[in-house]
């Protein structure tokens, strides 16, 4: 068996995809897990667009944070000057509560294992036909309030990580774009 690419050397690996290309030594070293071109391009594309995505959704989740962040504590300061006997903490967990509160929604929609789908989960399997809904609603509302209090107390931690996330997401497709321009310029 000869290399896709080196009709005159001999292979020695395979593609790691069911694509089946027979790979030389040389081409086999190119990528970690071996991959052939045409396959190192595309897991490149696919993770280029995914990461496009995940980074629309983590600035709307980060504008959001850091508007009602803010939004809190420019109204803690009004309406002390206005008010010094206003309730700080219950405007700041409003505030925050809000602020927190997409976080934890879409954590608990995108992930099987959150602690609300399981509690939907349980409640659902040991109830008759239509109990689904009913633990759906109970679930939906167990994630609301777990977001609201979560979100309170985390919220800045939050708005640290959703940078941290969307800089990640950023980083990830400079790498893609650096990768396909690699193979463009190799071809
Ligand atoms: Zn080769
Ligand atoms: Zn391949």
């Amino acid at each position: 068996m000869k290399c896709f690419y080196h009709s005159d050397t001999d292979a020695v690996a395979n593609c790691s995809t069911n694509c089946g290309k027979s790979l030389c030594q040389e081409c086999a070293s190119c990528f970690t897990p071996i991959l052939c071109r045409e396959c190192f391009q595309n897991v490149c594309i696919t993770t280029r667009q995914q990461a496009k995505s995940d980074r629309v959704k983590a600035f709307i989740v980060l504008a959001w944070n850091a508007f009602f962040l803010i939004a809190g504590i420019i109204t803690i300061i009004e309406e002390h000057m206005k008010n010094p006997d206003v309730p700080i903490l219950t405007i700041l967990f409003l505030f925050w509560g809000i602020s927190g509160l997409p976080w934890v929604l879409m954590k608990g929609i995108l992930s099987d294992n959150s602690i609300e789908s399981q509690v939907d989960r349980a409640i659902s399997r040991n109830t008759e036909p239509g109990a689904y809904v009913i633990g759906g609603l109970f679930g939906f509302f167990i994630k609301l309030f777990l977001g609201f209090a979560i979100g309170a107390i985390a919220s800045p931690i939050l708005l640290m990580y959703n940078i941290y996330s969307f800089m990640q997401k950023s980083k990830l497709i400079k790498q893609m774009d650096a990768n396909l321009e690699a193979l463009t310029q190799a071809q």
